[in-house]
């Protein structure tokens, strides 16, 4: 290399000159001015200087990279039309030095080779102590051993010395052998003295010793002894009472007995002044907890403290554990800050504060993804664990056993498809009358979605879904609820567009098909009309050599419908349908929708084992305990089983028509599917608004590319919107989308109209409506807002404006709301809605509709309209009146009776 001037040095290592200059004379290298020139040999010299004064030290232990990848995939959207997401990928790596970790690990081995010699010191110590007491209380022994047998010689001795004594006659007793005697009992008496008081004075030794130990003890329970002394007291007085009182019992009994039980007494006694003085501890210690602080947890380490009765017993119920605990944490592709701090069990403040020391700012509610939070669980020390995708839900499903040998035959479950107005309402409606106790006809107001009825020919569940744009919706879902499918035809009409799309959609499903040509009682009916368009359609009569059976029916005369049952339960016997009658429950939802005051009203299919009520079901994504269980005939019921429709409350949301369900075992376990699955929706549900996004603008970027309807869509009931979905996605075609923006059930909200402010949509509301805010909101900004009771209808308004085409129609018009006030009983009329008109004028003699929280109850036409006695023919707004409303006395304060006018209109989209 050849020599530089220090400037371009300077420039080429990118530093000042003044500062290259410093360092190169730190480095002894003299250099005076910028012009100067380093020779090589002194750039080596720098160099050295530089890494030594440096040192290793100085590099960076640890280093975070973070790293975003930005790549784009193409997928299909909800329209059809394929488009490009893009998708940033962030990831973050913290690397720590090799070095580090081993200095690190150096230092623990370190640390644990001392503690270990430590306890071994310490081991040592109390081996020497323990085998010290074990010598001293050897040598006592030993004492004791000594004295016994010098005591016993000396009793010897003196056993010999009387018998001595005795054998010499008493005349022959000379004064000195008695001087001699008593000198040698004398002496006898010295030695054992002598004995004696070296055992008193090892006995006092002993004793003191046992004092000091016990003074000691005593003095450790110092604070024990308030308690003690209050306890002795009360055990006094307790004593003195039972004693009087067993000395009264007890007259005749024997003084062995009387002391036992006096001892027992006493025993007693203090057993519950001690319990006494236990609840008191607890209940001081509840309220100064209450009153918080740290003082609180000194107080309770505080061993002067009095003690409650485990701990002077000295049994506790919990060891501390003396290792750090390394926990295997699972993690799925993301987690909320606050689970994973409870996975790991710390506080969640804990969390965040280390989180952010590592550079990360997140709130307690905030979900991370896998890469960050394993970067977190290992600072921790413990070990991530990444779950796979659907390992929770796996999980759930093995957690249900099933025995083979329990399987039952099971009803068949049973859907009715067919075009508009071919009678598959009256059809239901008939088998469900036919079929119903006579007692509870009359009562059936019900409408759950699903209908079991016990025929002659069997048990058989009925679907009653909202055409079969939510069956296939189901399907899609991979829900199979249904086993066979009925398609209505009228004899009177024949095949029609709908009835083709319901025999694609069975044939598609795989499911047996059974031909009900409805309407049989009318005059232009032909059965081998409806046979040969059938044929037609490759679904050919069984009396033709085909698999299909045809049934002519009729729901008005009932002509028909047994031979109808009977087929149903010969395809049922043919699938030999079980299921288990107990264990867990499991099946799928048909339909939900929220009500005020009952919350989540969810009709469920149950498919498997026994639906209780108290269960905690778990269903797409939402969760909740059942808290009532209502059958199709609105009966409160306490168990559910196979092929049984039920209602349920008690769910925190409305899960989709067709989401599978399942009883899990508590609510904490429902929890984490639930959000699991809600995360994975999430995820979704913003690509694809992502995607709409880009589709609205291509779409106003120039005339030539496809032009987008965009919606907002309210219905009453899942089952309904997700139809109307399915329906109006199938409008699409290259020039012209429809978007569905948002779908929801109930009343139309403000933030409905800022939707379709922003997004320049158009709001449709299927048997719901706006609220008055919505609907001021709706006027000023000019969103146009349209309100429906009939699916086709809907999609022909939506078709019609996709096309440009739109004639003139009778449609219908609100020409007066009033509100419901209070309801009266009348005798006549039954129940009366006292209300007042609050929008334009309410008509005697128009239909009717009556709204709950702007959700349509009821359909029909006013029976009387009132002004004080007098019966009018119109009310105005702003003015009282009685509305009874002709066969429904179910109307309550605070509904809405609105009245509508069919005209004809020019539409405009
Ligand atoms: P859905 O739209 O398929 O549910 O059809 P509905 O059950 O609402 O029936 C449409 C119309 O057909 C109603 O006016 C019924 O009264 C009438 N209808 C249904 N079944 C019969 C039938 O068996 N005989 C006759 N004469 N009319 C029927």
């Amino acid at each position: 290399m050849a020599d530089v001037t220090v400037e371009k040095l300077a420039t080429i290592l990118k530093i000042d000159v003044e500062r290259l200059l410093a360092q190169l004379k730190d480095a002894g290298v003299e250099k005076g001015a910028a012009e100067d020139v380093v020779s090589d040999e002194e750039k080596q010299k720098l160099l050295a200087f530089l890494r030594q004064s440096h040192g290793q030290d100085e590099a960076p232990k640890k280093i975070t990279l973070s790293r975003k990848s930005t790549s784009t995939i193409k997928t299909a959207g909800a329209s059809g039309k394929s488009k490009t997401v893009n998708v940033e990928v962030r990831k973050k790596r913290t690397y720590i030095k090799r070095s580090v970790i081993e200095n690190q690990n150096k230092k623990v081995e370190e640390e644990r080779l001392q503690k270990e010699a430590e306890e071994r010191a310490k081991l040592e110590a109390e081996e020497a102590a323990r085998k010290a007491a074990e010598e001293e209380r050897k040598q006592a022994a030993e004492e004791e051993e000594r004295k016994k047998e010098a005591a016993a010689v000396a009793k010897e001795k003196e056993i010999a010395e009387k018998k001595a004594k005795k054998q010499q006659p008493k005349a022959e007793q000379t004064e000195k052998e008695k001087q001699t005697a008593k000198e040698s009992s004398k002496r006898k008496l010295v030695d054992t003295s002598a004995i004696d008081e070296k055992a008193a004075r090892l006995a006092e030794e002993e004793r003191k010793k046992v004092q000091a130990e016990k003074e000691r003890h005593d003095a450790e329970r110092k604070g024990q002894k308030d308690l003690e002394a209050k306890a002795a007291k009360q055990t006094a007085k307790l004593v003195e009472k039972y004693k009087d009182e067993a000395e009264k019992a007890d007259q005749n009994k024997p003084v062995e007995t009387k002391i036992e039980h006096g001892s027992k007494l006493v025993e007693q006694a203090f057993e519950s002044s001690l319990e006494k003085e236990a609840r008191e501890i607890r209940r001081r210690k509840d309220a100064k907890k209450r009153a918080g602080g740290r003082r609180n947890e000194q107080a309770e380490r505080d061993p002067k403290r009095p003690l409650n009765k485990s701990s002077i017993l000295g049994n506790h119920g919990f060891q501390a554990p003396t290792e750090k605990q390394i926990k295997i944490i699972e993690i799925g592709s993301m987690i909320s800050v606050t689970d994973l701090a409870q996975k790991m069990s710390i506080k969640v403040n804990q969390l965040v504060k280390e989180m952010f020391k590592m550079g990360e700012m997140v709130t307690a509610n905030q979900s991370i993804d896998y890469d960050t939070a394993a970067l977190v669980v290992e600072e921790f020390g413990h070990e991530p664990k990444h779950l796979s995708e659907t390992a929770i839900e796996d999980a759930l499903a093995d957690d249900i056993q099933r025995k083979d040998d329990g399987l039952k035959a099971r009803a068949p479950v049973v859907t009715i498809m067919g075009h508009v107005d071919h009678g598959k309402t009256s059809l239901l409606d008939y088998i469900r009358k036919a079929h119903v106790a006579d007692g509870e006809a009359g009562g059936i107001t019900q409408h759950i979605g699903a209908y079991n009825v016990d025929s002659k020919a069997g048990n058989i569940t009925f679907l009653d879904t909202p055409g079969h744009a939510a069956f296939t919706a189901m399907r899609a879902r991979g829900a199979k609820a249904t086993d066979i499918v009925i398609i209505v035809v009228a004899a009177d009409d024949g095949v029609m567009p709908q009835t083709e799309e319901a025999i694609q959609h069975a044939k598609a499903a795989n499911l047996p098909i059974i031909i009900a040509v409805n309407k049989i009682d009318k005059e232009g009916a032909d059965l081998e009309r409806i046979k040969s368009d059938m044929a037609a359609k490759e679904v050919v009569p069984e009396d033709w050599g085909g698999d299909y059976p045809f049934i002519p029916v009729s729901a008005h005369t009932g002509q028909g419908i047994d031979d109808l049952l009977e087929n149903i339960s010969l395809q049922a016997e043919l699938l030999e349908l079980a299921a288990h009658e107990e264990g867990v429950a499991e099946g799928v939802v048909i339909e939900s929708k929220l009500e005020k005051g009952r919350g989540s009203v969810t009709t469920l299919l149950v498919q498997e084992g026994a639906l209780k009520v108290g269960d905690t079901v778990l269903a797409g994504t939402t969760y909740g305990r059942v808290r009532a269980m209502i059958d199709d005939q609105g009966r409160q019921v306490k168990k559910a089983g196979p092929s049984i429709p039920v209602e349920i409350l008690g769910l925190n949301d409305v899960p989709n028509a067709g989401d599978k369900f399942m009883v899990v075992e508590n609510d904490r376990k429902a929890k984490e599917v639930a959000s699991f699955r809600e995360a994975n929706e999430r995820e979704e549900r913003l690509s694809r608004q992502q995607a709409s996004k880009l589709e609205n603008m291509f779409a106003n970027m120039g005339k030539d590319q496809a032009q987008v309807v965009n919606i907002i869509l309210k219905a009453d009931v899942r089952g309904s919107l997700e139809a109307i979905s399915a329906a109006l996605n199938d409008l699409s075609t290259d020039e012209v989308k429809v978007a569905i923006v948002t779908g929801g059930v109930g009343g139309i909200s403000e933030s409905d109209v800022h939707l379709a402010i922003t997004s320049d949509a158009f709001i449709l509301g299927f048997n719901v409506r706006a609220d008055n805010a919505s609907k001021k909101l709706a006027e000023a900004e000019g969103i146009d807002m349209r309100y429906y009771s009939v699916i086709y209808e809907l999609i022909d308004d939506v078709k019609a404006a996709m096309s440009g085409l739109l004639a003139p129609e009778r449609r219908e018009e609100i020409v007066g709301i009033a509100q419901v006030k209070d309801v009266f009983r009348s005798s006549k009329f039954g129940a009366v809605a006292g209300s007042i008109v609050t929008e334009g004028v309410v008509y005697k003699n128009e239909p009717i509709r009556v709204l709950r929280d702007n959700v349509v109850v009821y359909e029909g036409e006013l029976e009387s309209l009132r002004r004080f006695k007098d019966d009018v023919a119109e009310v105005k707004s702003g003015t009282e009146c009685g509305i009874a409303v002709k066969g429904y006395n179910d109307v309550q304060p605070g509904d809405q009776i609105e009245v509508f006018k069919v005209t004809e209109v020019k539409r405009e989209i």
